[in-house]
């Protein structure tokens, strides 16, 4: 029986967390749940689960759940991040999104914990300090489809021996729109994603491609591997989750249907495997598989993606951070679609490049992206 503590239990990737561990109650107990503000959905999720500690990062939800549960330890604020240290949890599932998922990351990891990792921007932002907390004994098991896909993969070869590794994309919302149309998209149209059900933020990112770039600089930490040997292919259908080429030219891919409970379970039986819940592939229904060379014209997300990691130390940040602020003034109305990656862009061209090898200037250039993000000022509204 492992114990798995939940960070982001309300969101997409934390309700399929907990689906997996109610499928294999007799595998997985939940020892704390933790999430932002949604009390409703928590509180049947504490019911639920009966974790022995809670964390609700907002201090008017902290106060309604405590009231409900007086019997459980509730911690509020940017004491919820402590919780992925506590010694009760075998495994820490993150699923926060955003770039606050780097303090449950490297709090699990300094405690040696495994963490089932899905949030991917805190190893974009924090690869050194990731790296340092990783020496305490702590794994990471991806649970981003495509990580997960490549990790699979490299079990049949030598890590000397791989080539590239092959990165899928769905291409996201508006794969089939002309570029000259991506001005006129709206937030509604841009939260549909035809192929996973995922957050807001995220569901955006795919749209834009803004996730593939965030996801070049993930497989880049995360296998040790530099920008030129990553690559891109649109692969609308969603089934080859990511491939790795090896030097004799062999590739191997890793496929399934488009359900994440597949990453996330294979991260919490790791390096076991057990029956799933999500539905088997069907390989003689499907209509055929296709890829394609990324529009990188269209999607300038992608190039700047491997500029960000060229340059290194705050350039991922104010990449990353950049585009957190860009796609809530894009969600608001602030600014259009197509502004995003010229907002992005605008933000790392502003900010001197600078190593981020402390907490001190990591949040340091995080708060610089996001202010130049903030102000900065779009063709249209000058
Ligand atoms: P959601 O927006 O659906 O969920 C985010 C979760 O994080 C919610 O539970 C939210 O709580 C919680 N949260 C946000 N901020 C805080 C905070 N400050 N303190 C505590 N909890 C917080 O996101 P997703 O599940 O879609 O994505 C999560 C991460 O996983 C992202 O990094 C994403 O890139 C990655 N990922 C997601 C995939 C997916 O299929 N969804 C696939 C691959 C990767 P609340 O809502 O209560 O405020
Ligand atoms: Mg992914």
């Amino acid at each position: 029986m492992k114990s798995i503590s939940v960070f982001g239990s309300t969101g997409s990737i934390g309700r399929q967390t907990l689906s997996v561990c109610e499928t294999h109650g007799d595998l997985f107990e939940v020892s704390a749940l933790v999430f932002g503000s949604n009390v409703k959905l928590g509180c049947e999720q504490i019911r639920r689960f009966c974790p022995r500690v809670v964390g609700v990062f907002d201090e008017a939800a902290a106060k309604i759940v405590r009231s409900e549960f007086p019997g459980i330890e509730v911690v509020s604020g940017s004491g919820v991040w402590d919780i992925a240290s506590l010694p009760g949890a075998d495994v820490v599932v993150n699923g926060v999104s955003g770039f606050s998922g780097t303090f449950p990351l490297l709090n699990a990891l300094k405690a040696g914990k495994p963490v089932a990792l899905a949030n991917k921007e805190s190893v974009v932002c924090a690869g050194s300090l990731v790296r340092e907390a990783l020496a305490c004994g702590g794994t990471i098991l991806p649970v981003d489809s495509e990580q997960s896909a490549i990790f699979q993969c490299l079990t049949a070869g030598r890590r000397a021996d791989v080539k590239n590794l092959i990165l899928t994309a769905s291409g996201g919302a508006f794969r089939d729109m002309p570029k000259e149309l991506l001005p006129s998209v709206t937030p509604e149209m841009a939260m549909k994603h035809p192929n996973w059900s995922m957050g807001r933020k995220i569901t955006i990112d795919s749209a834009t491609l803004f996730n593939k770039g965030l996801e070049v600089m993930e497989a880049a930490f995360l296998f040790e591997t530099e920008g030129e040997r990553i690559k891109v292919l649109v692969h609308p259908q969603s089934v080859v989750h990511s491939m790795v080429e090896f030097n004799d030219n062999s590739v191997i891919a890793q496929m399934g249907v488009p359900d994440m409970r597949m990453a996330i379970q294979y991260a919490l039986t790791y390096p076991e495997r057990a029956a799933c819940p999500a539905a088997p592939l069907e390989l003689s229904k499907l209509s055929g598989l296709t890829f394609e060379e990324p529009d990188t014209e269209k999607y300038p997300a992608l190039p700047m993606a491997y500029e960000a990691l060229r340059r290194g130390g705050s350039a991922p940040v104010a990449y990353n951070s950049g585009n957190e602020v860009a796609v809530e003034r894009f969600v608001s109305g602030d600014i259009r679609f197509d502004e995003i990656p010229e907002l992005v862009a605008g933000v790392m061209n502003s900010m001197d490049d600078m190593p981020v090898m402390s907490m001190d200037e990591l949040l340091f250039c995080d708060a610089e992206a996001r202010r130049l993000a903030r102000e900065y000022g779009t063709k249209r509204s000058i």
